[in-house]
């Protein structure tokens, strides 16, 4: 079966990792380079991206990421903050450490302080019902790159793109009980070296 890693810095690792094993998919939690053996796909949990963008650089981890995801190796999928680290342009916070691998440019907590928070119904490309998405101090994804598809849109901003195996989030699949979004990320980790 198909190998797949949560990035377990910092975050909601713990729901994720729910979502993937109800799935039947072995989980590994990623904290060292050496944990990236083996895996098809990656997800970065939301938390907090600069956080999640320092430990990663301190522990190697951002590098071999980036090698895996260059030589198109590794599936990779950012959640919420984890989304931020995956993004190429973040006008606000140019020098923010992250991956950058994605052609998307953010605005963390994109969506202002008063609607922190909430829940809506999602359409998203290929699903024939509507996904309940939760998003929480989630960043707006302000423009995207070419080659970025973008499968779900919320009050005309982009909250659910890819561009081949890179997928970005602004909201969080796996707080609710819909495995949808989880099981079309395991088929894409499925093509990984097929
Ligand atoms: N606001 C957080 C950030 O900018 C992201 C929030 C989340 O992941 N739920 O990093």
């Amino acid at each position: 079966g198909v190998k797949v890693g949560v990035l377990a810095i910092q975050g909601d690792v713990r729901e994720h990792r729910r979502m993937l094993e109800a799935l039947g998919v072995e989980v590994v939690e990623v904290r060292l380079p050496q944990h990236l053996e083996g895996l098809a796909g990656l997800i970065v949990p939301g938390g907090e991206s600069t956080t999640i963008g320092m430990l990663t650089r301190e522990y190697g981890l951002e590098e071999s990421v980036r090698a895996r995801v260059q030589a198109g190796s590794l599936a990779i999928w950012g959640t919420c903050a984890g989304a931020i680290w995956l993004a190429k342009h973040i006008p606000q916070f140019p020098d923010q450490p992250r991956l950058g691998c994605l052609d998307i440019t953010v605005q963390r907590n994109g969506y202002g302080r008063q609607v922190d928070s909430f829940e809506t119904d999602l359409h998203i490309e290929g699903f024939d019902r509507p996904f309940p998405a939760f998003f929480i101090r989630a960043p707006r994804i302000l423009a995207v790159g070419e080659g970025v598809e973008v499968l779900a849109s919320f009050e005309g901003s982009p909250v659910l793109v890819r561009s081949g195996k890179i997928w970005a989030s602004t909201f969080h699949p796996e707080l609710g009980e819909d495995p949808r979004v989880h099981e079309k990320f395991v088929e894409e980790c499925k093509t990984v070296g097929a």
